[in-house]
């Protein structure tokens, strides 16, 4: 270890915070014994990734120290340089990711592992970064007001017979951004606009709140379906802590849009080794661990989530909802079009 890797040890142990970012150490092995480290800037919470994380230092010997990093990695790893602590981040959508990778803030890796396990659309083509799981943007629909083959597209949401019926968050927030991305892959900017334009008339509301709070109005009649990720329908579903969400999923059921035409839009949580890193090689085995079978299962079910490697078994509860046909364009090209969604959004004041 180096003089600066063991500097940076004593100032990762323990939890202190650091303005929105809280610092732990997750290993439990002691750093007198610890030879080899990792340092990981995390969007992903503690709770998410701490079980595997801790198998990976008892099978390598490589202890994993975690900034748990709300938001603000960009700007963090921007003013650190050359100096950051960070080896690699772990962070979810492709929009933040790929605002890391255009700020030249990762390094592209060459990983025959994480080239055979990780399907070539959800990783960079590059190397720059890798996806590790995968989750869908689905429709959240009220289970009688609701009829089937009402909403069986994205395109659907547009159309007049959906007027008054849409809730959604913002129309800025990376996960709409990234579905708006995807439409103008698949069919351009103009039908995007039209597309955009088209929901906003449709809400019964102005985008407000976060993916769940569109389910609860649903349950309360607000409106009869929304736009949400896969992985909240098992957060709410579970959810012991506050069990009023489980009335929630209660009240709706999950549909796949674009099933008879492109896909379902589906994102990413992920991976990448930055530019200034210290222990790349202990970065690269991290990414490589979290691609195999064992950190799969347990990634992907942590947070109802589904493994990015193929034949890895899902979650009982995500398997419930059955299998789907993803939108197969690679997250690299949906990427392209982020800042022209952004646009969209402005000029149709979705959020207005
Ligand atoms: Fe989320």
């Amino acid at each position: 270890m180096t003089r600066v890797n063991t500097k940076i040890n004593r100032v990762l142990h323990g939890t202190i915070a650091l303005g929105s970012l809280a610092v732990t150490t997750i290993s439990d092995i002691p750093a007198a014994k610890a030879a080899e480290v990792v340092n990981l800037y995390s969007y992903r919470q503690p709770f998410l990734i701490k079980p595997f994380l801790d198998v990976f230092t008892k099978k390598t010997g490589i202890k994993v120290n975690v900034v748990f990093a709300k938001k603000g990695m960009l700007q963090r790893l921007k003013a650190e340089g050359r100096n950051t602590p960070a080896d690699a981040v772990l962070t979810v959508d492709i929009s933040r990711l790929s605002a890391l990778a255009n700020a030249e803030l990762l390094q592209p890796i060459k990983s025959k592992v994480l080239e055979k396990n990780i399907p070539a659309q959800y990783r960079h083509p590059d190397g720059i970064w890798f996806g590790l799981t995968t989750r869908a943007r689905i429709v959240y629909a009220h289970k009688t007001r609701v009829k089937p083959g009402e909403v069986a597209s994205y395109e659907d949401l547009a159309k007049p017979h959906m007027k008054g019926r849409i809730c959604t968050r913002s129309g800025k927030h990376a996960y709409n951004l990234s579905l708006l991305a995807s439409i103008i892959a698949a069919k351009g900017e103009k039908a995007a606009t039209d597309w955009a334009r088209g929901v906003k008339a449709n809400l019964a509301r102005r985008p407000q709140g976060n993916d769940r709070a569109q389910v609860k109005a649903i349950k309360e009649g607000v409106c009869d379906v929304s736009l949400g990720n896969t992985y909240y329908m098992g957060a709410m579903a579970t959810n012991e802590k506050k069990p009023v969400q489980k009335t929630w999923a209660a009240a709706v059921n999950v549909i796949f849009p674009g099933q008879n035409e492109r896909g379902t839009h589906v994102n990413i949580s992920g991976a990448a080794v930055t530019e200034h890193a210290k222990n790349k090689a202990n970065a690269i085995k991290l990414l490589e661990f979290l691609s195999e079978n064992f950190a799969q299962k347990m990634y992907a079910e942590q947070n109802f989530e589904y493994p990015v490697k193929a034949g890895v078994e899902w979650h009982p509860l995500v398997a419930s909802w059955g299998k789907f046909k993803a939108d197969t364009i690679n997250l690299n090209e949906i990427s392209k079009y982020r800042a022209t969604a952004a646009k969209i959004m402005d000029r149709v004041d979705f959020d207005g």
